[in-house]
């Protein structure tokens, strides 16, 4: 980055280059390399992210391939190697020229698993900027979140703002996989106050809502049914039909009762089987998951769903093996914090909104109540970005007049103070 980078070209630069989770080698080590350049404290690698607490790590073969490829491109060779094997994380700190708490942003790193549009109305294809990268995209906006948490760090190297402003580059958000390692190395140990804000979130460019709620808690599972092949004409009797009990199980799983009182949501959403039309077959694989509004609720339905799954299994005479590879938890903001976005937005020329349509999860939720049991706050704000599809659509693009509206209200949120006023 040089000085006269603006957001947009960071945006767009990440843009080209989208990695899903724990394979963001060459979108953190960049990221980190600028931190340094600016004077922040940087840190990475296991430091930062606890390789046995993240959940849903790809195979080796694919985080080594992703690594070379990033080594291959223009990655930072400073901060490279310590991120071998996905350990992808980046925390930044900068101490301010006044007293004041320790403030903490998290901004997410990773892309999703899904082929860009390349039509010709889709602005990054028309601009010259989409995926480079086959299979992958930024359909979610967190290239605009490491754009203006790059952005904001430039502006706050004056250090004129209280207390300690700490930088959390988080990778693998999508799954909810990610917050949890960084949580386990003690990131947010000493944190005082912690902000997560998400670009677009249905609200439209100019708009910030101060704080989200309702942020669903979440379990992805990964369940594989292990049955017996056989031929389907001669000996049908002796197989077990792993992906008849796979079926039924996502029957079953999707006819779950709702729960009066609280937001559910169930849904199977891959499952894989067989290999030719006259063979039994022996292996299901499936991903499924769960949300609620509360995370004892969420631990209900995740048991049931469980209940389901041994059950199929056992009406098939299947083995079961279920997998956790992915879990969020619910956190509430704290009103102070979001008194301070309130302010900040309308010191920034910006309009004050209400949540949008439509609710999520995200696992910020991990730092944040970390945060909230050592006494102190969080607050989850959305920072409105127009776009012309849904999130992890295709055709999603952030609309880049956001981008300045979202560094000019986390600039003042950051030089105001959180604690003291
Ligand atoms: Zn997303
Ligand atoms: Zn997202």
């Amino acid at each position: 980055m040089t000085p006269s980078t603006t957001v947009t070209e960071l945006r767009r630069d990440f843009h080209r280059h989208p990695e899903v989770g724990f394979c963001e080698f060459r979108t953190a080590s960049r990221a980190a390399g600028v931190l340094a350049d600016l004077g922040w404290d940087v840190a990475v690698g296991s430091d930062v992210l606890a390789p046995g607490a993240r959940l849903g790590v790809p195979a080796p073969d694919v985080l080594e391939a992703a690594y070379r490829r990033a080594a291959e491109t223009d990655a930072d060779d400073r901060f490279l190697p310590a991120m071998r094997g996905g350990l992808t994380g980046v925390v930044a700190t900068l101490r301010g020229n006044h007293p004041g708490p320790v403030v903490a942003l998290r901004a997410d790193l990773d892309a999703l698993p899904l082929a860009e549009s390349d039509a010709p109305d889709h602005v990054p294809a028309r601009e010259g900027f989409g995926s480079r990268w086959a299979g992958a995209m930024h359909a979610c906006g967190h290239d605009g979140h490491v754009a203006v948490a790059l952005d904001l760090a430039r502006r706050l190297s004056d250090l004129d703002f209280p207390g300690t402003v700490r930088l959390v580059l988080q990778p693998a958000e999508e799954g909810g996989r990610g917050a949890r390692g960084m949580v386990a190395a003690g990131v947010a140990d000493d944190v005082d106050v912690f902000f997560a804000a998400h670009l677009g979130m249905g609200l439209p460019t100019g708009t910030v809502c101060p704080a989200i709620p309702g942020l669903l808690a979440n379990s992805k599972l990964r369940a594989t049914f292990r049955g017996r092949a056989a031929h389907a004409s001669m000996a049908p009797e002796q197989g077990r039909h792993a992906l008849l009990g796979a079926a039924a199980a996502t029957l079953g799983v999707h006819t779950m009762p709702s729960f009066s009182g609280h937001q559910t949501r169930v849904n199977v959403g891959l499952l894989n089987s067989g290999t030719s039309s006259n063979i039994v077959p022996d292996t299901a694989v499936m991903l499924l998951e769960t949300r609620a509004d509360d995370g004892a609720v969420n631990e209900d339905l995740e048991r049931r769903v469980r209940d389901v799954l041994a059950g199929s299994a056992g009406m098939y005479g299947l083995e079961l093996d279920v997998e956790l590879v992915g879990a969020v938890t619910t956190a509430l903001n704290d009103a102070r914090l979001a008194d301070v976005v309130e302010r900040a937005t309308r010191a920034a020329g910006a309009t004050v909104t209400g949540p949008g349509a439509g609710i999520g999860s995200d696992d910020a939720t991990a730092f944040m109540r970390r945060v909230q049991e050592n006494g102190g706050a969080g607050c989850y704000f959305g920072i409105g970005a127009d776009s012309p599809a849904p999130h992890h659509a295709s055709r999603f693009d952030v609309d880049e007049a956001a981008l300045p509206v979202a560094v000019a209200v986390l600039e003042r949120v950051f030089r105001a103070g959180t604690a003291t006023n």
